[in-house]
């Protein structure tokens, strides 16, 4: 765990509390694997012959069952995790996770069955019945075809063809799938007979449970009671984007910063099952906080005329790419499309001293597609800080060659990037070739 995120709270709260660093959280999440998977190895070691299918057979599962706890870990939301990481890399690691996970329990599911086989001399069909006969065993093979149905519908070939709701309902599948596996788990031979590992493994699982319970049930419901918050104004933007205000008691406490986003759920008969991810287009303040929303697809669309008065709930804070983040002197903020809701934020609020810079770069299509003209010209002129519109849809201002011509001291600053997927990978190319150190680089994707 590395640095405090920050503030003793207006309303007298404790100051927050610490937040991870990745580097941390990688050495631990590693060690916790090599743990999980040296001790079937010592078992084996210490036990009679095991075909080394079995032996494989341990590892992975023990391995697997260790890689369910980290998946579920990264999306508990922890506010440790979500202020130090970011949702996006932790999106991006349980993905990476999931993958991994899944393969494991396949290699552990045929190599039980292999080795059983091998170990009685049935045939593979044989065996396969006889190892569903096992204690624990039936429940685990239901929950392992859930897990292979929210996996299936995790492939980007799969997911793009699916509503969000849809692939989020079958990645809940997920949460049965490890509840019917777990008590295979605690019977399986490298934990049986070892009563303090197997309180040990319950109360890991318990633990997690209890955190995702606290963080994606408790924590919203009660700040819902708490900041009772509701639409106070839409306001037209630009053609298909609106902004949001929605007001609230006691805002301060929920230490929002610039940069970082909620999920929103709008409660109208339409918008109430779905909390959709918005950042802060506005520096939060003890009654209000701001989003600004682009039409995409049915739930943006459908916010464009949401009520005034409507409730809200709002789960959040989340994000990284905060003040907190900054490293140098001078900065540089890069923006497309509707990926400046966050850069506005900072632009407003990112502290800026005597001698430093701050500079903005807000790409659009045409001018009718810049936000927030206006407002950004005002601030650029009260902070002293400067900002530049490129328009159309050459990408050439934002090659590596065009990023050092504009911004000179390039290296020597901290960026902030925003935007669609396509712009963003290729702006961290170009800042990548133009030798920007990879900590300099601080960005919020809009894609989980
Ligand atoms: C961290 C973050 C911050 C964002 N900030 C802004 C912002 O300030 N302004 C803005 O206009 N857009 C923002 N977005 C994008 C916005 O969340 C999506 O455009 C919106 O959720 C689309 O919903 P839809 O039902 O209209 O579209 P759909 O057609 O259902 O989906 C369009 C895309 O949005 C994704 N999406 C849909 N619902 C969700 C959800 N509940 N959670 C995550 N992804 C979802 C889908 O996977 C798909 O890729 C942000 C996204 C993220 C991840």
């Amino acid at each position: 765990m590395s640095a405090p995120a920050g503030h003793a709270a207006a309303s007298g709260l404790p100051v927050r509390a610490w937040v991870a660093d990745r580097a941390t959280v990688l050495t631990v999440l590693w060690f916790g694997a090599l743990v999980a998977g040296t001790w079937p190895l010592v078992l084996a070691a210490a036990g009679p012959d095991l075909p080394l299918i079995g032996v494989v057979a341990h590892v992975s599962g023990m391995l697997a069952g260790y890689g369910v706890l980290v998946l579920l870990v990264l999306m508990a939301r922890s506010p440790a995790l979500e202020r130090g990481i970011g949702a996006d890399v932790l999106a991006r690691w349980h993905g990476l996770a999931g993958r991994a996970v899944v393969g494991l329990v396949l290699l552990h599911a045929v190599g039980a069955v292999a080795a059983w086989a091998q170990l009685t001399g049935v045939g593979l069909l044989l065996g396969s019945w006889q190892v569903l006969g096992m204690p624990a065993m039936p429940a685990a093979a239901v929950g392992t075809v859930l897990m292979l149905v929210a996996a299936a519908a995790s492939v980007r070939a799969a997911r793009r063809t699916l509503r969000h709701e849809t692939w989020h309902g079958l990645h809940l599948l997920m949460y049965l799938a490890v509840a019917l596996g777990f008590a295979h788990m605690l019977a399986g031979p490298d934990l049986v007979g070892h009563r303090v590992l197997q309180i040990c493994w319950a109360l890991a699982y318990t633990h997690v449970a209890a955190l995702l319970v606290r963080h994606r049930v408790l924590t919203p419901l009660r700040q819902a009671a708490r900041h009772r918050m509701r639409v106070g104004g839409v306001r037209p933007e630009g053609p298909g984007v609106v902004s949001i205000s929605v007001t609230g008691d006691h805002l301060a406490e929920l230490h929002a910063e610039p940069g970082q986003f909620f999920r929103w759920r709008f409660l109208t008969p339409d918008l109430w099952r779905t909390a959709h991810p918005f950042s802060l287009s506005a520096a939060p303040t003890a009654t209000e906080l701001r989003l600004t929303v682009k039409a995409l697809g049915d739930g943006s669309t459908d916010l464009q005329d949401v009520p005034v008065g409507t409730w809200v709930i709002a789960e959040g804070p989340y994000g990284a790419v905060t003040s907190a983040r900054r490293s140098h002197r001078n900065v540089l903020l890069i923006a497309g499309g509707v990926g400046i809701t966050p850069m506005r934020a900072l632009f407003e609020t990112l502290p800026l001293g005597p001698g430093e810079d701050l500079l903005l770069l807000y790409r659009a299509r045409t001018p009718e597609e810049l936000l927030f003209r206006e407002e950004l010209d005002a601030i650029a002129v009260r902070r002293g800080a400067r900002v530049g519109y490129l328009l159309g849809a050459e990408r050439e201002p934002l090659s590596a060659g065009g990023l050092q011509r504009m911004v000179p001291d390039l290296v020597d600053r901290d960026v902030y990037l925003c935007g669609s997927p396509g712009l963003t990978s290729a702006v961290r190319a170009s800042l990548r070739t133009a030798g920007l150190p990879p900590g300099q680089l601080h960005e919020e994707r809009f894609a989980f």
